[in-house]
């Protein structure tokens, strides 16, 4: 099939994206590549150039979040649960068991750079309601700005089959998502996507640039032949697509060589690795407000004096003093109505606040909220990241 029948590029002499221009940056590291499959041992000389290469992104600007596998492939070595499919209380008993062994892992390597790195578990369930999902996103956003690095895994040991991810590509484009994070990296056993499956087909070749998740691309995906890694292609579309509509740009790339990472520094066609990028066409945060503005159900509306109202038009966050009356009934991260005191609508945004606590600082400065809440909340009522202009 011709690549340019695929919503792809023609050639690889386009493709020019690459690495070195991303901001926040998530790299999903698949079990297969941390874990050497016959000792059950993590993959010490592999992981150390991985952490030079997370070093050699941080030394440029770069945010870098590890989204990591590997936890049952640990975990079931040191249980002695070898030599057979395991069930699923016993995933989640190497799960257990593997975890502290690779958080352990990231902390050594990276402590070579002197980078701290904080472990966070996470569920389906927290990634998608509301609440939870704000609470991660500000976690992982102090660590970075405090300079950490956030090395992400499913909760494997309490998410239940029907609450779970169970892979991680599609874990970390939900990160990706939740983060606005610009770049991810799927480092692979399988170097990106290609027109038919490359094991059976010699004549299937690789496609560098995917700018639309076509039924052909889909397609292409087919059934995880044997020997890949636990999600297969099929999930890595799933990811592609979860990425794309966050404004998130996607990259597949194979893992196993040594600085995988900085491998994708230069384009193919500039002597980088071979991989395939997927490009969504709108910026994570172009993609955060559409989809912001896109709420048909707002829970609540917030009238707003006519200085807020003038910060508003310049781009700045809605302070809790500028409020001056609420309506409805809403909880922290749902969306609102902002209106002037003559009834236009102003904006629509994402409340810091559930609706009592709203309705117990609006008019007052935010240097006083946390006396009278007894905890300290955001400075915004809504933050101007979560604020579209209507
Ligand atoms: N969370 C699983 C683990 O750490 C891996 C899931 C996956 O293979 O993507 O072992």
């Amino acid at each position: 099939m011709p690549a340019d029948a695929t919503g792809s590029e023609s050639s690889s002499e386009d493709a020019t994206a690459c690495l070195r221009d991303a901001r926040r940056l998530i790299v999903k590291i698949g079990s297969a590549l941390l874990v050497d499959e016959t000792t059950g041992q993590i993959r010490r000389e592999w992981l150390d150039a991985m952490a030079d290469d997370v070093a050699l992104c941080r030394s440029r600007g770069q945010e870098v979040i590890i989204v990591s596998s590997g936890a049952i492939a640990v975990g079931r070595e040191h249980l002695g649960l070898i030599g057979r499919p395991l069930r699923l209380e016993e995933k989640q008993a190497a799960a257990a068991t593997g975890q502290i062994r690779l958080a352990h892992a990231y902390q050594e390597t990276l402590a070579r750079h002197d980078v701290t790195v904080a472990q966070i578990l996470l569920t389906l369930d927290d990634t998608e309601e509301r609440r939870r999902h704000l609470n991660a996103r500000a976690t992982i956003d102090t660590l970075l700005k405090l300079g950490a690095v956030p090395v992400i895994n499913e909760n494997d040991t309490v998410a239940t089959s029907e609450i779970r991810f169970g892979d991680n590509d599609r874990l970390a484009a939900r990160v990706a998502q939740m983060v606005s994070a610009d770049t991810l990296v799927l480092l692979s056993d399988i170097d990106g996507l290609y027109t038919a499956d490359p094991k059976r087909d010699p004549s299937a070749t690789l496609i560098p640039e995917v700018r639309e998740l076509t039924p052909d691309i889909e397609g292409m995906a087919g059934e995880p032949p044997p020997g890949y890694s636990s999600g297969g292609m099929v999930t890595k579309i799933a990811a592609a697509r979860i990425a794309m509509s966050g404004g998130c740009r996607m990259v597949i790339a194979k893992g196993k060589r040594m600085n995988a990472l900085s491998a994708l520094d230069r384009p193919f066609s500039d002597g980088g690795a071979p991989c395939t990028w997927f490009l969504p066409g709108a910026e994570p945060r172009t993609a955060r407000k559409r989809w912001i503005a896109g709420h048909i159900n707002a829970r609540g509306t917030l009238v707003v004096d006519d200085g807020a109202a003038a910060a508003l038009s310049r781009g700045s966050s809605l302070l809790p003093a500028g409020v001056v009356s609420i309506d409805g009934d809403f909880q922290r991260g749902d969306v609102l109505v902002v209106r002037a005191r003559d009834g236009r609508e102003l904006a629509r945004g994402l409340s810091a606040y559930a609706v009592e606590d709203a309705r117990r600082i609006m008019g007052h400065h935010s240097q006083d909220t946390a006396d009278i809440l007894g905890y300290r909340g955001r400075a915004e009522m809504i933050h101007r990241d979560d604020l579209v202009l209507s």
